[in-house]
């Protein structure tokens, strides 16, 4: 889950990371009014999910009241990046001597933490990572124990020479690793992060959360702006179902992370292309059912349905209770393709015995195949 920049910066304050005042307006009148009460230069910064926003338009300074709401005014018209800008944030402007760049990012092929440091910053890395990969300092530490002392001083020593500037990195960065684990981040990102005076001030933040430690940090999120998240996943979320969203024709609702991945793998293999990943869990209540059919039914891409159910941490006949539930409020049009097998099988089949469209086959091999050529 990505956060956006001003949702960032409230954990940054959380965390003593060093940002300037600032605040989120949705009118120009709230920009003039943040204004007010900053009484000082202000930067006006558009709220999207997407980098790039100062070459896109969305970053501007403003010196007097009118001025900030003239600027709030064509920021909040913008569209960057084909999204349009509904919130700003409006902060103090930061005076910068030097742009520098810093992130912590989870390293799955290791299983550590990538520490990232730059001189410059304020430009994309990417770049700098393929033109002058020797001008990233990069550091390695286990999740688990720690960036030791002095791997923070050795960063801090390579990017100043001043003892003052370089005690502000080390500080800055310990806040950060916090945050990083109790806020359970797969990427912190500061671009850039400037000297101001004699200030270290974090001008921008880009925070991703895991999304499987969704349940862990969802008091810490709490109030965040969703609009930019997949409503489908999101339900799914609070529903315990694990649901991603593909490109293909096939929707799948299956009991159990392995047979989620088997059932793709067999519908790809017979000539289709899965509409989802969609795990339904154990112990799956009539409830999860009707929410997973839901979910499966508002992707219009989706023209046949699969259930694959082997029913050993779930029971069959909670499944198809859970379908005949879900078929008596949700008006579904679709073909729907049903493998039961396992605990209470044949309750199951009774019980399914109310929904005659149903198309029943005997095995995973047969279901896929029957799906893909519904679908053709
Ligand atoms: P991004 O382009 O979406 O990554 O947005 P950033 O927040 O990183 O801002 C882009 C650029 O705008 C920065 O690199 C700065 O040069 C400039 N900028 C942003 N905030 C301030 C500020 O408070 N003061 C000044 N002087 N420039 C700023
Ligand atoms: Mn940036």
């Amino acid at each position: 889950m990505k956060l956006l920049e001003y949702e960032g910066r409230r954990l940054f304050e959380k965390y003593g990371i060093p940002v300037k005042k600032g605040k989120v307006a949705e009118t120009p009148e709230e920009a003039g009014k943040i204004f007010e009460e900053i009484n000082k230069t202000v930067v006006i910064k558009a709220q999207v999910p997407v980098g790039g926003r100062g070459k896109a338009g969305g970053i501007k300074l403003a010196k007097t009241k009118e001025e900030a709401i003239q600027k709030a005014k064509e920021i909040l018209s913008l569209k960057i990046k084909g999204i349009s800008v509904k919130k700003i944030l409006v902060a103090e402007a930061a005076e910068i001597n030097r742009e520098l760049y810093l992130s912590l990012t989870l390293d799955r092929s290791k299983n550590k933490v990538l520490i990232m440091a730059i001189k410059e910053g304020g430009v994309e890395v990417e770049e700098i990572a393929k033109e002058r990969p020797e001008s990233i300092y990069t550091d390695y530490y286990d999740p688990l124990r720690g960036i030791a002392p002095y791997q923070l001083r050795n960063m801090a020593t390579w990017m100043f020479e001043e003892k003052e500037f370089q005690k502000k990195l080390v500080n800055l960065t310990y806040n950060m690793e916090k945050l990083f684990k109790e806020c359970h981040a797969s990427l912190l990102e500061i671009n850039p992060l400037v000297i101001s005076g004699n200030e270290l001030i974090a001008v921008d933040s880009k925070v991703i959360l895991d999304d499987n430690a969704y349940f862990k940090y969802q008091n810490i999120i709490e109030g965040k702006d969703l609009s930019y998240e997949d409503k489908k996943e999101l339900v799914a979320k609070e529903y315990g179902l694990s649901y991603v969203k593909l490109d293909g024709l096939i929707g799948c609702c299956v009991n159990g992370a392995g047979l989620a991945m088997a059932t793709m793998d067999i519908i790809k293999k017979y000539g289709g292309e899965p509409a989802n990943f969609l795990d339904i869990g154990g112990s799956s209540s009539p409830e999860k059912v009707k929410k997973a059919m839901e979910i499966l039914l508002s992707d219009k891409n989706v023209k046949v349905i699969f259930f694959n159910i082997f029913g050993g941490i779930t029971r069959c006949d909670d499944v198809a209770k859970g379908m005949v539930e879900a078929f008596k409020e949700i008006k579904c049009d679709l073909p729907v393709v049903v493998r039961l097998t396992g605990t209470n099988e044949n309750k199951a089949k009774e019980i399914l015995k109310e929904l005659p469209n149903l198309i029943p086959v005997s095995s995973m091999a047969e279901g896929a195949q029957k799906a893909v050529e519904l679908v053709r």
